[in-house]
């Protein structure tokens, strides 16, 4: 299944290899047309959620490049780092998780290395001079830029405790077995807030918040019989971590994270007032207290999350003997609202479509389509996942009506044009 997504997706333009011209560089991928639509859409909707819609959580865009003492304080320079085993028959590298019985996962080799701490995070120099000093990290997670902001942030936007701060951007993680498809890449996206609270309560919101982000995947459409939470065990907690929770998906490849969500407690802002000699405690003046306030993060994968929505949204049916491949997105991320298209290339039908997608275009993104046959333009609009199908037929001509086609019944309803845009949006932001 993996193998029949990874090539829809290169067909119809929604993820293809890096630099693939030059065959291709491990583990990095680029969006396509639809897939930044798809991509811009699942973020927009997180944010939204998390930040537009709440009045205690306010965003940032921190920069990659950090304070190389940030990586210092936050443990990333000392812990996080993976085992690597090395096989001396096949030669290929596994983390140190991966090997079972002492045997290669490659090649079941008993010949392998024993384990040597590699640290994951990417170091390039900053300025002329590669030397020690000019060491910079691209940061593995945006997490940090919060922390170090807290006090930038608190002011200014007038909150008090709780209180969140979310960012989406970049992290890069020089993993050593990345892989299935977009799963685990070494340039990748994250969505992460980090909620600020009294110490005492942490426990409470860890609760609120693995709630609110399980549910927060249904309303992105994914079924929920395939999503659910897993409770750390001691040994797989983090060396921050008072307790934790993945939210899990069950891939062809088995039940694996989405999202983690985690108590990190005061760990992160009382190593950055350590390490930075800056006051990062909060004052509550109701109560005349002064405390490091505790964290739960919720740390999400855009990519991640992406290629759950296909996996999830990824049908295969038989429609009157023939196969049909259809992606049944939930309409508020699919790339493309709209399919128009005019029954034939005559009788005045093009330049009516035209125009009917022009007027659309205002209010959703639209796809204009007159070759083929119209069952032919249906088929290509279901595996780009388009939710609906517009057609402008000779009735059109006549009542200036047209039929909506419904992607997952297939159904057909004739509505008038001046009505469309109402219809439409209706169905897909409800
Ligand atoms: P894993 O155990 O899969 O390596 P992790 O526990 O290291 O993940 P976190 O550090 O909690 O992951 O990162 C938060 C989220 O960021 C993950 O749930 C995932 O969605 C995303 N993420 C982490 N690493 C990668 C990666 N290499 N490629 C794509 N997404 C990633």
């Amino acid at each position: 299944m993996m193998d029949t997504l990874v090539s829809l997706c290169k067909r119809r333009g929604f993820i293809f290899q890096s630099s693939e011209i030059y065959g291709g560089l491990n583990s990095c991928w680029d969006y396509g047309p639809l897939g930044v639509e798809l991509k811009n859409n699942i973020k927009r909707f997180w944010w939204r959620s998390m930040t537009q819609l709440r009045d205690d959580i306010v965003g940032i865009d921190a920069s990659i490049l950090m304070h190389p003492q940030v990586w210092v304080a936050s443990g990333h320079v000392e812990q996080f780092t993976d085992p690597l085993v090395d096989c001396k028959s096949c030669k290929q590298r596994s983390r140190g998780d991966e090997v079972k019985d002492g045997k290669c996962p490659h090649c079941g080799s008993r010949e392998i290395t024993s384990p040597r701490l590699f640290n994951l995070m990417f170091k390039t120099h900053m300025g002329p001079v590669e030397d020690e000093s000019a060491i910079v990290y691209l940061r593995p997670e945006t997490a940090q830029g919060i922390y170090v902001n807290f006090q930038n942030v608190l002011n200014p936007s007038r909150q008090k405790l709780p209180f969140g701060i979310a960012q989406i951007g970049k992290a890069f993680r020089n993993e050593i077995s990345p892989g299935n498809f977009i799963f685990r890449m070494r340039e990748f996206e994250q969505m992460e807030m980090q909620f600020f609270v009294k110490p005492g309560t942490d426990m409470e919101w860890l609760d609120q918040w693995k709630t609110a982000r399980l549910a927060w995947y249904g309303d992105l459409g994914l079924n929920p019989a395939k999503l659910r939470l897993h409770q750390h065990q001691n040994k797989e907690l983090a060396h921050y971590a008072k307790d934790a929770y993945d939210i899990e998906y069950e891939f062809p490849f088995g039940w694996k994270e989405l999202e983690g969500i985690h108590n990190r407690t005061d760990y992160d802002l009382s190593r950055h007032q350590k390490h930075s000699g800056k006051d990062l405690s909060y004052f509550d003046d109701e109560k005349n207290e002064r405390y490091i306030p505790y964290i739960i993060e919720t740390s999400a994968g855009v990519d991640r999350t992406l290629l759950t929505c296909l996996v999830d949204a990824y049908h295969e049916e038989e429609v009157r003997g023939e196969k049909r491949v259809v992606l049944k997105l939930h309409p508020r991320i699919a790339p493309m609202k709209a399919g128009i298209f005019p029954l034939v290339k005559r009788d005045g039908m093009p330049e009516l479509a035209r125009k009917v997608a022009h007027e659309l275009r205002s209010h959703m993104p639209v796809f204009y389509d007159e070759t083929g046959s119209v069952g032919r333009r249906y088929r290509r609009q279901d595996e780009a996942g388009t939710p609906f199908g517009i057609t402008i037929d000779s009735q059109t001509l006549q009542d200036e009506t047209v039929t909506i086609r419904d992607r997952d019944t297939m159904t057909q309803e004739r509505a008038k044009i001046s009505d469309l845009a109402g219809i439409l949006q209706k169905r897909i932001y409800g």
